[in-house]
């Protein structure tokens, strides 16, 4: 065979096999679910043919052991509860009373950018023999905190903005729902839920019933 093309096939054999790579297991509630009896994280465990979400005891996980759900219901009852949360009035009343998001970025980015230049000026400063390094970090100092403050107080606003994109889309994403993947989901759910808290079950009882289920939402 061609060297030329051999090297092609091992090349987009090795590609396929690591775009094929299976990502690691991950629910579309992963991380968003607790515990009622014990407040810990559960975790996707699956039996058999049954996803289910777990509260796992043991040194990692340090849970009671005690809770378990039946993922599929679960995860449909909490995707309908978001969608309907997305189209409510109530969001739409908190996210306007905040105020412009957008404007509170711009505002931020501006602050950032000066900052920015700042740092800039002094290191040009330094190297131009202006300053001494004894008085260019001190100088710095303080800018580099306020690069730091302005940084994550955007990273903030912008996880607020990813859910004004998805605010009054309810219905429309339920339509498009199971088209979207996985990443897609849970960004969504994300967006809307900081955590739901699983109540125990009845024993023998394999459905989820609504009471079990105490969303607590971020907005
Ligand atoms: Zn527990």
């Amino acid at each position: 065979m061609d060297e030329d093309i051999h090297r092609k096939i091992a090349i987009a054999f090795q590609e396929r096999a690591s775009s094929g790579r299976r990502a690691p297991q991950r629910y579309l509630l992963s991380g968003l679910l607790r515990c009622g009896r014990c407040e810990n994280r559960l975790f996707s465990s699956p039996r058999a043919d049954r996803r289910r979400y777990v509260c796992l005891s043991g040194p990692d996980h340090g849970g009671c052991g005690r809770l378990t759900v039946t993922a599929p219901a679960l995860e449909e009852l909490i995707t309908e509860a978001v969608l309907y949360r997305l189209d409510s009035p109530e969001l739409a009343d908190t996210i306007h009373g905040r105020g412009s998001s957008d404007d509170r970025i711009q505002i931020l980015s501006t602050d950032l950018d000066a900052a920015d230049a700042r740092r800039e000026e002094l290191s040009t400063a330094y190297g131009e023999g202006t300053i001494e390094i004894a008085e260019w970090l001190i100088a710095r100092r303080p800018i580099e905190q306020r690069i730091e403050q302005t940084t994550r107080a955007l990273a903030r606003l912008t996880k607020t903005s990813n859910l004004t994109t998805f605010m009054g889309t309810g219905s429309e994403l339920r339509a498009a729902w199971a088209g979207l993947n996985l990443d897609r989901q849970h960004a969504i759910v994300k967006a809307v839920l900081d955590h739901a808290a699983i109540a125990p079950g009845r024993a023998g009882v394999q459905s989820v019933e609504l009471e079990r289920v105490s969303p607590i939402w971020r907005v």
